[in-house]
């Protein structure tokens, strides 16, 4: 989109200065072009035969209409047109003068302007890429921010829906959320060039983001007035990263890439953590970063005498089930989140879920009061419970924040803060405060370091070299699995499962039954309302498929039914048992457990934190454990 200031004709015009000289003394043209009134251009007059007016003939009313900014001074002042949707007409040509030709609540307006001001209008000093998952305005890419000669760019590119099959929560509330976004840098008057995706696919449309983005630029390119510069800050993906420094090499302008703020530490940082050490682990990057935020901390101790209260948050709920959930706090979609719902419902009809209660939040307003929420409502049983699962309860405890992190819309200090705060309140114990900002200040920083400490060749690994396919079920939840039935059914729902569903629910099957970690990948970046790249992989690929050869998990995080039954109450309901491993009872989880560690066992003898598990494997008979591995392949043969 390409929003240009727009003077209508009046002797009096209020934008006089922004429009250069509107002249009500003006001359008939004499071209055949026009047959309108032109602005007198001193010692600039048309020459023959070179068309002295550009016109525009706008005829979308009701856009337009839409579109009358602050500026307005009653008679329709000033306007922002839409050249893409008025056919990009915008060309450089040697004019006399800029006539405009459009309705305005009906009524045919005329206006001018001088040419050198129009294009100085539309020369954009700095072209500022804002991607989806960045909707900061207080983000670097926004810094020196020129108004009315920088602008912002945006674009809704099917590509970004489809290159995964994407759930359509997911594809909703990015739409949504970036459309509140460019209304908000509207209304304060920046000069937004946005891309809307249509209903159906266009003939012409750009199919991914490097498309739109050089369609825009070659467009200025012709126009005469391309950016400067492009500026952006770092993207959350490494595809996204590389595709817009070929835009930026193909058309000739230098892209600036800023650090990202959001994040509590750097890129930087991370490689520096990393120099030198054989391993990687969360505890040993999570404890200076309490120090140096000063987060948790007493006169340089840790708050209560330790960094860490992981052992008191493995609690399981009691037989009779967690009883009433305090209900998080929804967000009815505005107009604006209707119409994207309208869109995604048209556009990708075939993608997984529904909208119908949509409910997530897309403004920073919105994730604000999100946070206020959880804080007083569910922090204070999150740590003790957060690893626990119940059946037809989705959030259980768990703040529902990611979405709203990710995308930017809310600062992770802010989060960090409120959950201290609550404690230092008295509001919550401090194993829940610590609990969950260990996952936002420690596993949140810590898998965005490992990402792009080992991309891209991180997203090949297969440690484990599995080599099945993902099981249909995981896209329609028609499986006897109990555990993995509502996992799914929730998943393809709402687009949310909690950490532990995602772990040892999802992923502990995925990996049980040697699913090829790239389908599970891009499973899981299609489904979950959460999911980009830089976060999702390294916990797909490395903490729950042992993929990527042990640099985000010191172990794989491998467990049979039994751990399944002991975190929630899903065997009750379900036709196998959890603890036996073989015959027509026997729970797969089991069977494929046994299975994998007798398969990948000379890898894991090597790994000291697997002892335990092997003995257990090593006390199996040989003829039971040659049957449950037979049991094991005709399992996963009969999966499709
Ligand atoms: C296979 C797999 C895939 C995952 N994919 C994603 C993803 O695409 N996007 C995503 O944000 N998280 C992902 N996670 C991490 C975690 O499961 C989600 O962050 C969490 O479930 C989101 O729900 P919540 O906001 O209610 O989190 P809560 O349980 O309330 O946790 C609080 C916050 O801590 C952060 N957090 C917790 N665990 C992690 C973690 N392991 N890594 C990074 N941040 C964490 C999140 O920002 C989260 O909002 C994945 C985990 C696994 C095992
Ligand atoms: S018995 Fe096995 S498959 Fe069934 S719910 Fe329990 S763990 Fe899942």
């Amino acid at each position: 989109m390409n929003p240009v200031g727009v003077g209508v004709h009046q002797k009096q015009h209020p934008l006089k200065a922004k429009l250069g000289r509107i002249d009500s003394d003006a001359k008939r043209c004499t071209k055949r072009v026009c047959d309108e009134p032109k602005q007198r251009m001193g010692g600039h007059p048309p020459r023959t035969g070179t068309p002295c007016v550009e016109r525009f003939a706008l005829q979308a009313e009701d856009g337009l209409a839409d579109r009358v900014t602050d500026g307005d001074d009653g008679g329709g002042g000033r306007i922002a047109l839409d050249e893409q949707q008025f056919g990009g007409r915008a060309r450089s040509v040697p004019l006399a003068v800029v006539q405009l030709e459009f309705r305005l609540h009906g009524v045919l307006r005329r206006g001018w302007m001088d040419p050198a001001v129009y294009n100085q209008s539309r020369m954009a000093g700095n072209l500022v890429i804002v991607l989806g998952d960045q909707l900061d305005r207080g983000s670097a890419a926004f810094d020196g921010f020129r108004r009315g000669h920088d602008r912002a760019w945006m674009a809704e590119v099917a590509e970004e829906s489809t290159q995964v099959w994407s759930h359509k929560a997911r594809i909703a509330v990015f739409l949504a959320a970036m459309r509140h976004f460019r209304d908000r840098l509207k209304a304060e008057r920046i000069e937004v060039d946005y891309r809307e995706l249509s209903p159906r696919t266009e003939p012409h449309e750009p199919r991914s983001l490097a498309e739109a983005l050089l369609a825009s630029l070659s467009a200025r390119g012709q126009a005469g007035c391309p950016p400067e510069r492009l500026i952006v800050v770092e993207p959350g993906e490494w595809r996204v990263w590389q595709a817009l420094e070929a835009v930026a090499r193909e058309a000739g302008i230098p892209l600036e890439v800023r650090a990202d703020r959001h994040f509590f530490t750097t890129r930087e940082d991370f490689v520096a953590h990393a120099r030198g050490r054989k391993q990687l682990r969360l505890e040993y990057f999570y404890r200076p970063l309490r120090e140096r935020f000063g987060v948790l901390m007493d006169d340089g101790e840790p708050a209560g005498g330790l960094w860490n209260y992981d052992t008191e948050n493995r609690g399981a709920f009691p037989k009779t089930g967690p009883g009433r959930l305090p209900a998080p706090r929804r967000f009815e979609p505005d107009a604006v989140t209707r119409a994207t719902i309208d869109l995604v419902n048209a556009r990708f009809a075939s993608h997984p879920g529904d909208l119908d209660g949509f409910d997530w939040p897309v403004t920073p307003d919105d994730a604000r009061a999100a946070l206020e929420d959880f804080l007083v409502h569910r922090l204070g049983q999150f740590g003790r419970y957060q690893d626990a699962i119940w059946t037809g309860e989705p959030w259980l405890y768990h703040s529902r924040l990611s979405q709203a992190m990710n995308m930017k819309l809310l600062d992770p200090r802010d989060v960090v803060a409120g959950a201290e705060r609550a404690w230092r309140n008295g509001l919550v114990p401090l194993e829940a405060a610590e609990g969950f900002i260990r996952q936002v200040l420690g596993w949140r920083e810590y898998v965005r370091g490992v990402y792009w400490q080992f991309m891209p060749e991180y997203a090949r690994r297969n440690g484990l070299a599995a080599d099945r396919s993902l099981p249909d079920f995981y896209w329609t939840a028609a499986t006897e699995m109990n555990c993995l039935k509502d996992a799914l059914s929730q998943t393809l729902r709402y687009g949310y499962a909690h950490h532990i569903q995602r772990l040892m629910v999802t992923g502990l099957f995925a990996m049980l039954a040697g699913v090829r970690p790239e389908e599970v990948h891009r499973w899981y970046l299609a489904v979950y309302v959460d999911a980009v790249e830089w976060v999702e992989l390294p916990n797909t690929l490395g903490m729950s498929q042992f993929a990527d050869g042990g640099v985000m998990a010191s172990k794989p995080y491998c467990a049979t039914g039994a751990y399944i039954e002991r975190m929630s109450n899903a065997c009750k309901g379900c036709r196998y048992k959890p603890k036996v491993a073989s015959g027509p009872d026997a729970c797969p989880f089991t069977t494929l457990y046994w299975d994998f560690l007798a398969r990948h066992e000379k890898l894991l003898r090597k790994n000291p934190r697997m002892t335990m598990q092997l003995k257990n494997l090593d006390r199996k008979e040989a003829e039971e454990l040659r049957g449950i591995r037979r049991q094991a392949d005709a399992f996963r043969d009969g999966l499709s």
